[in-house]
């Protein structure tokens, strides 16, 4: 392994969250040689999350969702290349390769995020099938719903539902698949489903839970579309949101220990090559708090994974220990879930509009979701990891919830 030094220069693939944030840590914490952001996108690096929400209806555009304000990596002296889509890692002569170009590296990160899952018959590029992860794609679905009369969204995960919400405004019909009993059931918890589900519901659009497209052909210019329940709908627009990969082929092919899970990494973010790291969506890293390997799928952990990389590679030597976080906004509901979104008991406090959920483990809070509380969800973030005297006495609104807190024994 070569020292890091004043004249090191530092190179990261990837400019959304988790690049931008490892660019802008490593002068932070006193690097003072070259760090090079390697931008696949021609557009300055941008923040996705508005991406299936305000883009979508037309209330943000580019230059709303600015990642970092304007002049920002210029006075970090970060050099920003765009349109530089990385397509090789030479680990010996220590080099990466994009377009003509090739140049050196003494410390390189990975942060190349996720891609998509493709769904079978209706790939990306077919005609009326929109996938929706960078700004292109929000602007091209934006474009094409504008003259569609029925959208069929297929995943009824976050970008399926954000996507529903933006899409149902009365105007068209929308339709939402999954084979999943239940909306977002990898991401919320029973209550927090049935409740995005009646919303939906209230909103017009039409959910086939526990289904799945058993045909789809092209007719006229968009998709006739069978599913198994029977039901058939002609498509003018379909809309994709199944998951995503993590995007290891640089890592694969330079022959880094990759599972399929994503590029493996230490706490520190460091991949089997000591000179290399990986940050955010696309690491498979090792959490102290968890005890274990973990590949976490939000921005909220992209954000601290990459900050917390940049702080390793400078010599802090503490594990990564983060929270698993996440929001999402879909018409009236502000949700926010912080550690495990749901637990082996589910005790909700408030009604109406407004309430946590906390989710218990044993006598112990996993978790909290919030619905329109984050004022409440900011006391509540303390329970996270506590034992919890009488977990009944959460749901109790004169209860000051810390108070039920069980000291740990020393
Ligand atoms: P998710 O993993 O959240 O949801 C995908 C959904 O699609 C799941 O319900 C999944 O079911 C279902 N599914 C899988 N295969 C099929 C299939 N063949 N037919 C129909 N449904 C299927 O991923 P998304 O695509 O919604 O989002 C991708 C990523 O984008 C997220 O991981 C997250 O990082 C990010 N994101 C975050 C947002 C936020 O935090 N607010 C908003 C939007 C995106 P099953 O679980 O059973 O496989």
């Amino acid at each position: 392994e070569i020292r890091l030094t004043l004249d090191s220069r530092i190179v990261i693939i990837g400019a959304g969250i988790a690049g931008v944030k490892c660019a802008l840590g490593l002068r932070q914490h006193g690097h003072v040689g070259a760090i090079i952001l390697l931008n696949e996108e021609a557009y300055t690096p941008y923040d996705r999350p508005p991406l299936s929400k305000a883009v979508l209806t037309g209330d943000a555009d580019g230059d709303a969702i600015a990642l970092v304000a304007s002049g920002e990596l210029n006075e970090a002296q970060i050099e920003l290349r765009n349109g530089a889509r990385c397509v090789g890692i030479d680990r010996v002569a220590r080099t990466v390769s994009y377009g003509e170009e090739t140049i050196g590296y003494d410390r390189l990160i990975l942060a190349t995020g996720s891609v998509p899952r493709e769904l079978p018959g209706l790939e990306p590029g077919k005609p009326a099938v929109h996938y929706l992860r960078t700004l292109d794609d929000a602007l091209r679905l934006r474009r094409d719903l504008q003259v569609a009369q029925c959208v069929v969204i297929v995943g009824a995960g976050v970008i399926g539902l954000e996507a529903a919400a933006a899409c149902a405004d009365g105007a068209r019909r929308v339709v939402v698949i999954d084979p999943a009993r239940r909306v977002m059931e990898r991401a919320a918890s029973p209550p927090l489903s049935a409740l995005l589900e009646s919303r939906h519901i209230a909103a017009g659009v039409e959910l086939h839970l526990g289904s799945t497209i058993s045909e789809a052909v092209p007719e006229g210019e968009g998709w006739a579309i069978s599913l198994s329940d029977g039901t058939q709908i002609r498509a003018d627009l379909v809309i994709i949101g199944i998951g995503v990969l993590p995007r290891s082929e640089l890592a694969v092919e330079t022959g880094l220990a990759v599972e399929p899970t994503g590029i493996v990494v230490d706490g520190n973010g460091r991949t089997s090559d000591p000179s290399i790291f990986a940050a955010g969506e696309v690491a498979f890293g090792f959490n102290g708090r968890l005890g274990r390997h973990d590949r976490q799928e939000t921005w909220a952990h992209a954000l601290n994974h990459g900050e917390h990389v940049a702080a390793a590679i400078m010599g802090q030597r503490d594990n990564y220990a983060g929270v698993s976080a996440y929001w999402t906004d879909q018409y009236d509901l502000a949700i926010q879930v912080f550690g495990e979104c749901t637990g082996t008991r589910d005790i909700q406090r408030g009604d109406g509009d407004s309430f946590l959920i906390y989710h218990l483990r044993d006598d112990k809070v996993a978790g909290v979701t919030s619905v329109n509380a984050a004022r409440d969800l900011r006391r509540a973030k303390k329970l996270v990891g506590e034992r919890i005297a009488d977990p009944a006495l959460l749901a109790e609104p004169r209860v000051d919830p810390i108070s039920l807190i069980v000291p740990a024994l020393i």
